[in-house]
């Protein structure tokens, strides 16, 4: 690691040293790093494949042909094998240590959950519920592990995940939730986020805190706004992070 960013982190570590309230708020980077393909980014599906891909991730699709939704959806989302990274478990860690209050995050991942953070507002929801879209029955995401379109065992309408399409709106709830979390915080981590796409680019937006900190590879529209801006890997500097004690 260059010298610069080693300085950079040691900034951020006493900026979390003197925060009474500091939120982390991660994008698909978070993820990448994990081995999750963006399905937004470059290389993503939309650029390989073309635009014609988000259809296969709507409402729409999911009403009209289940079949293709479901197949879509477990080849391009679903990820068993990814592994938390050391960024997420440098945030689990700051968690327990009372210096982070939640984790803000697009990712459907769960891997957040699985490196051991507690307070997780999933804005995309997660991968590891899913319900029935008839009677509204909860289950768990293991159907996506399995062949064809499940089906409620209460009602027999289709199961599906717990996750955001195009064509719908956020969770009131946990966006709620995020907002709140916003307005309280002091500190505002941004990880691994363009901050391009709704509902990052408004959350952020709407953060007046006394610091932001951004830790991306690419420029955001917020750069400008931030004490720190750390062109680096998200992983890399929270696990760096971890070691300064
Ligand atoms: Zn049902």
């Amino acid at each position: 690691m260059n010298e610069n960013i080693a300085k950079d982190i040691e900034k951020l570590h006493e900026l979390i040293e003197n925060s009474r309230h500091t939120v982390f708020f991660g994008g698909a980077g978070m993820s990448t790093e994990s081995g999750i393909p963006d399905f937004r980014g470059s290389g993503g599906l939309y650029t390989s494949e073309g635009a014609g891909n988000e259809y296969y991730l709507s409402r729409a699709c999911l009403q009209r042909e289940p079949e293709e939704f479901f197949r879509f959806f477990r080849e391009h989302m679903v990820f068993p094998n990814a592994k938390p990274n050391a960024g997420h478990y440098a945030l689990a860690r700051l968690e327990v240590e009372g210096k982070l209050s939640a984790v803000l995050t697009q990712n459907i991942d769960g891997l957040h959950q699985a490196a051991g953070s507690k307070r997780v507002l999933e804005l995309h929801g997660t991968l590891s519920r899913s319900y029935c879209s008839r009677c509204g029955k909860v289950y768990d995401g293991s159907f996506l592990h399995a062949d064809g379109v499940p089906k409620c065992e209460k009602c027999g309408a289709t199961v599906r995940p717990d996750v955001t399409l195009y064509g719908e709106a956020l969770d009131g709830f946990v966006f709620r939730e995020a907002e709140g979390e916003i307005a309280k915080a002091d500190l505002l981590i941004v990880g691994g986020s363009s901050l391009t796409v709704y509902p990052a680019a408004s959350l952020v937006g709407n953060f007046e805190g006394k610091y932001l900190v951004i830790i991306n590879y690419s420029e955001t529209a917020y750069d400008e706004r931030a004490e720190l801006v750390i062109r680096a890997s998200v992983g890399e500097v929270l696990g760096n992070l971890a070691s300064l004690e």
